[in-house]
């Protein structure tokens, strides 16, 4: 069975067997009996029991031994088994890895090549991230023998969005994006009114960092959104901007070099106005 700490987007909804996931959040006792009741628990793509959320204490009180499969830094040691690299584009190629030194690469079927292929293609946004490895186009190839289809694939999760989040997308870009020019900055802030207002849920604000990112001069773009228990952010930079130093430091988060996330219990304002007051520390490496 696999438990998601949350729900995710619409465009993630096609990939075989989505259907059976279980969302903690909307069932939340049958997910806790579950991994209470495991004994093997993989935790794919964290390596921090805080990154799901409550789920988080009972995977750790659960009896079953546990997996972690993942590819961001700083590991917890929480596992009894770990395969840890962060010299790969994603959990999905680890997970390929796995199943090929397990001697099962013959199980892998067109239903989970194009899993695999769709949590590459979208961790390294298409194979453009500097997280692309050699490796990476291997296994991408590998899966395509297997009877993933890219272009269908590329259309479910790129070309599928609703038309409430186009329209959120074009309201942000337009009317909530600030330019910090003397930090080559990049900010959108979303209140939780403004969610509503689009009916915008979880995942439907994925990607949304990267339009600021895409403006000439912008090193560094982040998003804040108010997702009401939590203030949650996204970094992404530019070249030499340590994005998971700035998470890490400022805003209890972490992620990658150039791809790093942080939440915060205080109101949304505030922690703008925090965000802000942090940047002029780091002038020097924005400027
Ligand atoms: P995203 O902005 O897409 O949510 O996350 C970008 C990267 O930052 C991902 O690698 C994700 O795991 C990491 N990340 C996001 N939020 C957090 C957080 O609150 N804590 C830590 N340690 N990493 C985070």
């Amino acid at each position: 069975m696999v438990v998601s700490p949350t729900d995710y987007g619409d465009f993630l909804k096609w990939l075989p067997n989505e259907q059976q996931v279980i969302n903690f959040e909307s069932e939340t006792h049958r997910a806790t009996t579950l991994i209470a009741d495991a004994d093997l628990i993989f935790c794919l793509d964290f390596n921090a029991l805080k990154r799901i959320n409550q789920m988080g204490e009972l995977v750790r009180l659960s009896k079953a031994a546990k997996v972690m499969i993942d590819h961001h830094l700083e590991p917890e040691s929480f596992a009894s088994y770990t395969l840890h690299n962060t010299k790969t584009s994603s959990t999905c190629e680890l997970i390929f890895d796995t199943i090929t030194a397990l001697g099962d690469a013959a199980m892998i079927n067109k239903d989970i090549a194009s899993c695999l292929y769709a949590g590459i293609m979208t961790d390294t946004a298409s194979f453009k991230h500097g997280s692309t490895y050699p490796s990476t186009h291997r296994v991408a190839a590998a899966l395509l023998e297997k009877g993933a289809e890219p272009n269908i694939i590329f259309e479910n999760i790129y070309d599928n969005y609703s038309a409430d989040r186009m329209r959120f997308i074009g309201y942000c870009l337009n009317e909530k994006l600030q330019i910090l020019p003397e930090y080559h900055t990049a900010l959108i802030v979303i209140n939780a009114e403004e969610l509503s207002r689009f009916n915008i849920i979880t995942g439907d604000t994925e990607g949304l960092v990267n339009y600021g990112l895409a403006i000439k001069g912008v090193k560094f773009s982040v998003l804040i959104v108010d997702r009401t228990v939590l203030v949650k952010m996204s970094f992404r930079s530019k070249g030499d901007f340590p994005a998971n130093e700035f998470a890490r430091k400022y805003f209890n988060g972490g992620g990658h070099f150039n791809a790093a996330g942080g939440e915060s219990n205080q109101h949304i304002l505030t922690v703008e106005e925090q965000f802000k007051e942090a940047l002029k520390a780091y002038k020097h490496l924005l400027a």
